[in-house]
């Protein structure tokens, strides 16, 4: 992996005065059709359609799911007839896990039913179900301090809440819990747990998500879920009125046979460097219980609408632009890293490369990470983006789940920095849907979007220097 120290101490300081020069490193022409691209997606609705055609032509779309397969239909289809060029699936196998029943209920001495849902990759508990005493932990780090098999017969509550942040630094902490909870339970003995669902809202929805995966060989941990924040409010409060709290759990999803999924692909090939390709990326896969609007069927509307505008220019940029819609993020990132290992030969040949899939809020913030030469040119995009609301950020970006793997290959990266703070509220639950998007704040997005890939693909910059 390629690191620039020096870059990383030094970039909020540099930023400000190469702002200043950024006029002068873009041609005249090339400025005034960035911000033609500009003009033209404030007005553009593409978006807005894809976005709703994606959520209720498809509607959930589960890694490996015959939904999934709709969805990359879907994508061809339209990435066709928006006149793409090399319109392709790259296929790849994903492990299949499907959802079943999911109830819970407080057996005493307070009978009710809790709202819950399953783990991406939970186990099951069988159509029975278990019971068992409710013992609780304020955070994982307290269920990792609990002795092995101090909890047998016991179910486990981490009631860890999740920070409400804008840039969704909050999550990383949160989802730890979702992570490894189902693996420390039944490192105790317990027969089943419970999380704090990694969100933000006071709704009723749990939040479900991916477990973390095991490698062969290891246990599959006990049946976790998610309680909404209200159902786990409850679950405490009746912790604090009674000595002893039981709760049944159940949950029926299965593990199937790894099934098919696959990353879309479509390009609009450069006109003098048509190897060397500026890549945008989205994930077409949605967790089940939503429509999957905010996650990230806005992220594929805002990268295909934004690449169209390109397409829609005289000439084609110098590189190739690559639109990336990867499959099956949700349940590991097994799209992307299939992308890498299928593209190695070519990750050279990848010059930048930006994923949008954090919501349809407004971009505030620039990021990159690029070498300390294309810092200049960095700072020159960024004045660009400007006039949309966007400042300067730190040349630290992560570019966005689905580039894990390019960047630790050395493939710089851009993040467009979404608003999130209402995106936890809605993320992986059922009320992850259309109505839930804003469509003026999604043609900023494509707006910032179409300027960032037509600059990088349009200039001579090396971002690795
Ligand atoms: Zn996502
Ligand atoms: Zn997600």
């Amino acid at each position: 992996m390629r690191r620039f120290p020096l870059v990383l101490a030094c970039s909020l300081l540099l930023l400000a005065p190469l702002a200043r020069a950024a006029d002068a490193l873009l041609a005249p022409q090339v400025r005034a059709t960035a911000d033609g691209l500009i003009a033209a997606a404030l007005d553009d609705e593409l978006a807005m359609e894809l976005v709703t055609s994606l959520t209720t032509e498809v509607g959930p779309r589960l890694a490996g799911t015959a939904q999934e397969a709709r969805a990359r239909d879907w994508a061809v289809a339209r990435l066709t007839d928006l006149g793409f060029a090399n319109v392709r699936v790259e296929p790849f196998e994903v492990p299949l896990w499907v959802r079943g029943d999911e109830r819970a209920e407080i057996l005493e001495p307070f009978p009710q039913p809790l709202a819950v849902t399953a783990l991406g990759g939970s186990t099951s508990t069988g159509p029975k179900g278990v019971a068992g005493e409710i013992v609780a932990f304020p955070s994982l780090a307290a269920l990792q301090a609990a002795p092995d098999g101090s909890l047998a017969g016991r179910i486990v509550f981490v009631d860890e809440p999740m920070t409400r942040t804008q840039d969704g630094s909050g999550y990383g902490v949160a989802v730890a819990k979702r992570r490894a909870t189902a693996y420390e339970a039944e490192r105790l003995g317990a027969v089943g747990a419970l999380i704090r669902s990694v969100g933000t809202d006071s709704h009723r929805f749990p939040h479900t998500g991916q477990m973390r995966r095991l490698t062969e060989g290891q246990g599959g941990g006990v049946p976790t879920a998610a309680l909404s924040a209200p159902d786990a409010d409850q679950l405490r409060r009746a912790l604090a009125r009674a000595d002893s709290v039981t709760v049944r759990l159940v949950l029926t999803p299965q593990l199937l046979p790894p099934s098919r999924s696959g990353n879309v692909v479509a390009e609009i090939p450069g006109r003098e460097a048509p190897e060397d390709i500026v890549l945008a990326g989205a994930h077409l896969d949605a967790w089940d219980l939503g429509t999957g609007a905010v996650d990230d069927g806005a992220g594929v509307g805002i990268v295909v609408a934004a690449a169209r505008l390109l397409k829609a220019l005289p000439e084609a940029p110098r590189r190739t632009v690559r639109v990336v819609l990867f499959g099956a993020e949700e349940v590991g990132l097994v799209g992307a890293k299939a992308y890498a290992e299928q593209h190695a030969e070519a990750l050279d040949r990848h010059v930048i490369a930006a994923e949008s899939d954090f919501g349809a809020g407004r971009i505030w913030r620039f990021d990159t990470a690029v070498g300390p030469e294309a810092l200049a040119t960095t700072a020159a995009i960024r004045a660009v983006l400007h006039p949309l609301g966007i400042g300067p950020g730190s040349n630290t970006a992560r570019g966005g789940p689905d580039l894990k793997y390019l960047r630790e290959a050395g493939v710089p990266v851009a993040g467009l920095i979404q608003n999130g703070w209402d995106y936890f509220d809605l993320h992986h639950t059922p009320d992850d849907t259309l109505d839930k998007i804003d469509p003026a704040a999604l043609a900023q997005n494509v707006a910032a979007y179409a300027a960032f890939l037509y600059l990088a693909a349009e200039v001579e910059t090396d971002f690795r220097n």
